[in-house]
């Protein structure tokens, strides 16, 4: 007597990934309900089973669904904004700052819609996640049908959703709390790393997930920077310390790991972490080649993702595959390294290990939810196909077959993907709101990149006054000169306040727009006795130099903004691309003065690195307003008389200009 079933896949090819990793060359699936009741060759199905729906698979791959064990799935609405620059650049000028602004609830529903319809159409049926407002990923993935484990991001600094970690460890509880149980969504906690938590954030992270039988998902060990300066600080590696702070006492998903040490492999072997390897994201951000040969040699539990799609750019599990087979091959130069089955396996049976999910997915077995992917094979890209060698299945779908070969995806026994088409979304509506968010980050991103004061206030924070410099600048050429500027400075008249000597390494960025403005970062560093030890770093964006009308000697600086200067020169110049850039030093001697109640500021530099023996004399005042800018000029002129400079000596540029 035949039984009934749901749905009958049958005439594929079914991969199994089960513990012998069957593959049935004329197969079929037999779904009831959530779960797979028969996985055997098509006509032993067909006779056993009456289904309710009948699916021809001829000409393609059942697989098990993909699982992609790594993401931040609503920065699929940052794809594409800002690529090819180191990660500081890319993080603090980009990222960051538009999460800051832009990642808000409605952001982050919509970049996970866009991701859950990309992820479906690409045979991903489970994926891990980690960002803010998770429970709008929750909701995205539960609405579209899909299997996901949700890690509420916590870190120290303030993220969109949290201005404090004691805020975002409330939110994290309030998520789990609200999530759990759900049949398929777990909601959890995300120390995002060792680097931007505290010990108290793992502490609590792993008391929840203990609390509630759940994952812990972080990052460890992803750039060798990270690991370098975390040994440093705190004489650790970070997967030592993670281990430390208890975060493998609970069942933890380590994202990355690229620059794990073999110590760090047995640690994470001992507790039985779950490593998922991001190639594609660790190649193109530099991070480094995923040790994917030395993870499996240390019996790691080892799964496969993609890391957000600001990084990737895309949410594809087959061009993960391809990366995790051929990338350790290339490392080697071995190509047995990491075998085709071995890399589809990551994604699947592997990668369900790795989350903690191998007793309900990642293989088409008996008793197994019907997370089930069918892939057209026999496309021009695909084709022919060779069967004298079971493992030639494992090339084609690695080496070969792409996420657009998806024709149809399964999750708990649902049709989510039927001929090509997302059921569980409107797609059309889904990529409409994704561009019209795209649209305003584009118009802020125009206006922020057509002005430098902007792209200041993006990575500095608050935007200072205007202010005025009125300075005069005179070449000494001879040592009598200098002599006769500093007994001048001993004049009655004059009442001398603090004196200061420092070195000061400027590095000017020029347009050949120079309306644009120019920007100097200083490094200034004092060296009487006594001063502060550590140097001063600051930015400052000067609008274009102009002559004192009244006072033609004179001329006319426009500071727009000073920062504190907390980059190295390295990050404002890939940031701010400037035409030139030019470096200037010098050693300085500085005396504050009070002449007729005003305030100045009279320099003695010796330019460094030049042919010039000179010294200059600088005097110099500030002021917040253009009509006071007048009195300051008047009075330097007459300083400048005092100090016995004629007009031949005079200089009207500055040394960047010289
Ligand atoms: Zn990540």
């Amino acid at each position: 007597m035949a039984e009934r079933c749901d749905t009958l896949l049958l005439n594929g090819t079914v991969v199994t990934m089960d513990a012998r990793q069957r593959v049935i060359g004329d197969g079929a699936v037999a779904i009831t309900g959530n779960q797979i009741v028969a996985v055997g060759p098509s006509a032993a199905l067909v006779a056993a089973y009456v289904p309710r729906q009948a699916i021809d698979c001829l000409g393609c791959a059942i697989i098990p669904g993909l699982i992609n064990g790594h993401a931040h799935v609503p920065m699929t609405l940052l794809r594409g904004v800002a690529a090819d620059m180191q990660l500081d650049v890319w993080l603090f000028g980009y990222m960051f700052p538009l999460e800051q602004r832009f990642c808000d609830a409605r952001f982050v529903a919509t970049g996970a819609r866009l991701a859950c319809a990309e992820m479906l159409r690409g045979g991903v049926t489970t994926f891990v996640d980690m960002y803010y407002f998770e429970d709008e990923v929750a909701r995205a993935a539960a609405d579209a049908g899909m299997r996901a484990i949700c890690g509420q991001a916590v870190m120290r600094l303030p993220t969109p959703d949290a201005a404090s970690l004691d805020e975002g460890l409330a939110r994290a509880r309030r998520f789990i709390a609200d999530w759990h149980g759900h049949e398929r969504i777990t909601p959890t906690i995300a120390p995002h790393a060792p680097y931007t938590c505290t010990d108290e954030i793992y502490h609590e992270a792993a008391a929840l997930c203990r609390q509630y039988g759940i994952p812990l998902l972080t990052h460890l060990s992803e750039t060798a920077r990270e690991v370098q300066e975390f040994r440093a600080e705190r004489q650790q590696t970070p997967i030592a310390y993670a281990r430390d702070v208890g975060a493998f006492g609970v069942h933890c998903i380590a994202a990355h790991c690229v620059h794990a040490t073999d110590e760090d492999m047995r640690i994470m072997q001992q507790h039985g972490v779950g490593v998922v390897t991001c190639p594609g994201s660790n190649l193109k951000l530099a991070s480094g080649l995923p040790p994917i040969r030395a993870f499996l040699d240390a019996g790691l539990r080892l799964g496969l993702g993609t890391d957000g799609p600001a990084s990737n750019d895309d949410q594809d599990m087959f061009g993960e595959m391809l990366l995790a087979a051929i990338v350790p091959k290339a490392a080697s130069a071995d190509p047995t390294v990491v075998p085709a089955r071995q890399a589809f396996a990551l994604a699947t049976s592997s990668g369900a290990g790795a989350i903690g999910m191998a007793h309900l997915i990642g293989s088409l077995e008996v008793g197994k939810r019907a997370d089930v992917t069918i892939v057209e094979l026999g496309r021009a890209h695909s084709t022919p196909r060779y069967r004298y060698d079971p493992d030639a299945i494992y090339s084609t779908l690695v080496y070969a077959a792409r996420a657009a070969d998806v024709r149809d995806v399964f999750v708990d026994g649902r049709a989510v993907v039927r001929d090509r088409t997302v059921m569980t979304l409107d797609e059309a509506a889904v990529l409409r709101d994704a561009q019209a968010i795209a649209d305003r980050i584009d118009q802020f991103l125009i206006e922020r990149e057509a002005d430098l004061l902007d792209k200041i206030i993006v990575i500095a924070g608050v935007r200072s006054d205007e202010q005025f410099e009125v300075q005069a600048k005179a070449r000494l050429a001879t040592p009598a000169a200098v002599e006769r500027v500093l007994a001048a400075l001993h004049d009655p008249a004059i009442t001398l306040g603090k004196v200061s000597e420092r070195t000061q390494y400027d590095t000017f960025f020029l347009w050949d727009d120079a309306t644009l403005g120019r920007i100097r970062i200083r490094e200034d560093r004092r060296t009487d006795p006594g001063a502060r030890p550590t140097p001063k770093y600051t930015l400052t964006l000067t609008g274009a130099l102009r002559r004192h009308t009244g006072h033609p000697a004179l001329i006319v600086g426009h500071a727009r903004y000073t920062a504190v200067a907390d980059q190295p020169i390295r990050f404002y110049r890939e940031y701010f691309a400037p035409d030139r850039v030019v470096e200037v030093q010098k050693q300085r001697r500085r005396w504050r003065i009070r002449f007729r109640g005003e305030d100045l500021a009279v320099n003695l530099d010796h330019l460094l690195g030049r042919d010039d023996p000179a010294t200059y004399l600088e005097i110099k005042s500030r002021t917040w307003s253009a009509r006071d800018a007048a009195v300051k000029a008047q009075l330097i002129t007459e300083l400048l008389a005092q100090f016995g400079i004629d007009e031949q000596t005079l200089v009207n540029r500055e040394y960047v200009d010289l």
